[in-house]
């Protein structure tokens, strides 16, 4: 047996989908496009949706629409991929790292105020894993201190803050990606939802070369050659063909989300009782299942993945922190023992192999193998 760490789940919807745009003689960005935004415009619950090539590309506009720059300061968690704080550094400003709550490894709300100086501008969250990040509290401080929130939600499409309330429909600008691990894949793709419409409208302008919204009307109409460049933009807009890849996957993100929900509790019944702290998910939130991480209390986390290769099982490890990175230390400073709820999660923490796919067999594989491991430990002590 041969399982994967997290392969994209594609069906005939989506073949079918791409076969149709390849088909149109529109393959850029246009009416597939247009159609996806407003389909999640929808699933969300936002007023706006913009799609880009990114979820990088997405937050890096979002710090840009907000007016970063240089010398400010931008607060994140350093359990995060790279990208959350690389964009923050592209707009010339400071990330300026706060530790994760130990039991759902999002920022610390409790951290956040002490680190806010009249530098700071903006604060971006990380919903890891899939499970909302402390969005009230958040909120809070971030309107007390006139701050804006930036919800990196790459791993959150489809979760909810609180029975009902749709990831993306809250924080000033949120950030979804669509790379083939996330919730729902474009092949590489990602989207910003908000309720601003001066934000909406200068995010349209700045993903494409900084072309007027009127001047982006008549880029639709293919007979007018007429443009006007109000400000030097970016090209981070998605093609029609990864749009309509998105609109197929979208249909199924629910259904997938539950089916993530129920590996999750199979691996909750199944490894209750070994020497393992199991994912924790606060009972009034929705989580879309993003990632199952535990963390290995006798077990060496590295041999762990060794070996469940050796088996043919593919794990990873969500995330090495960021203040650890040769980048972040030697530009800012930052040093081993700055976030040690970060570190120690680090340590032992390993993700799981968590998709819709998952067959109960493969199941069972995995956690024969992660039982023989353990137990095999318990003998040599
Ligand atoms: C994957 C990921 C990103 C980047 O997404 P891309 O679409 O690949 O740019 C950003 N933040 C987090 C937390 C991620 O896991």
């Amino acid at each position: 047996m041969n399982i994967p760490f997290a392969p994209p789940y594609i069906t005939e919807d989506e073949i079918n989908a791409v076969r149709e745009v390849l088909s149109s003689g529109w393959l850029s960005m246009g009416h597939k496009t247009s159609e996806f935004e407003s389909r999640f415009v929808e699933y969300v619950g936002s007023r706006y949706a913009v799609a880009t090539n990114s979820c990088t590309a997405a937050l890096f506009l979002s710090l840009k629409v907000l007016g970063i720059k240089e010398d400010d300061e931008v607060i994140t968690t350093p359990f995060t991929f790279a990208a959350t704080a690389n964009v923050i550094v592209h707009c010339g400003a400071r990330p300026v790292f706060v530790d994760i709550d130990g039991r759902t490894y999002n920022i610390d709300a409790d951290k956040l105020a002490e680190k806010i100086t009249d530098k700071t501008k903006a604060i971006i969250v990380v919903h890891y894993g899939g499970q909302p990040a402390d969005m009230k509290r958040t909120m809070k401080i971030a309107r007390e201190h006139n701050l804006k929130v930036i919800e990196d939600a790459a791993h959150a499409a489809g979760a909810e803050y609180e029975k009902g309330g749709k990831v993306g429909s809250l924080g000033n600008l949120t950030c979804f990606s669509f790379y083939p691990t996330k919730p729902i894949t474009t092949g590489e793709g990602g989207m910003i939802t908000l309720n601003d419409d001066e934000f909406s409208e200068k995010l349209r302008i700045l993903r494409l070369h900084g072309m007027s919204r009127d001047a982006w009307k008549r880029y639709l109409q293919k007979d007018n050659w007429y443009y006007e460049i109000t400000q030097a933009g970016y090209k981070f807009n998605p093609s029609d063909i990864a749009s309509a890849i998105g609109i197929a996957q979208l249909k199924k993100l629910d259904w997938m989300n539950e089916r993530r929900k129920e590996v999750a509790e199979y691996y909750d019944e199944h490894l209750q009782g070994l020497d393992i702290v199991l994912p924790y998910i606060k009972p009034y939130v929705k989580s879309s299942y993003h990632l199952y991480p535990i963390r290995l209390i006798n077990y060496d986390r590295n041999k762990f993945i060794k070996k469940m290769g050796e088996g043919s099982v593919a794990t990873s490890v969500h995330f090495i922190p960021l203040h650890l990175m040769p980048f972040y230390q030697r530009e800012y400073g930052y040093k081993k023992g700055d976030f040690p709820v970060a570190e120690k999660v680090f340590e032992s923490i390993v993700s799981l192999p968590i998709y819709p796919q998952l067959t109960e067999r493969q199941l069972e594989y995995i956690l024969k193998n992660i039982k023989e491991m353990l137990s095999e430990s318990y003998v040599k002590q």
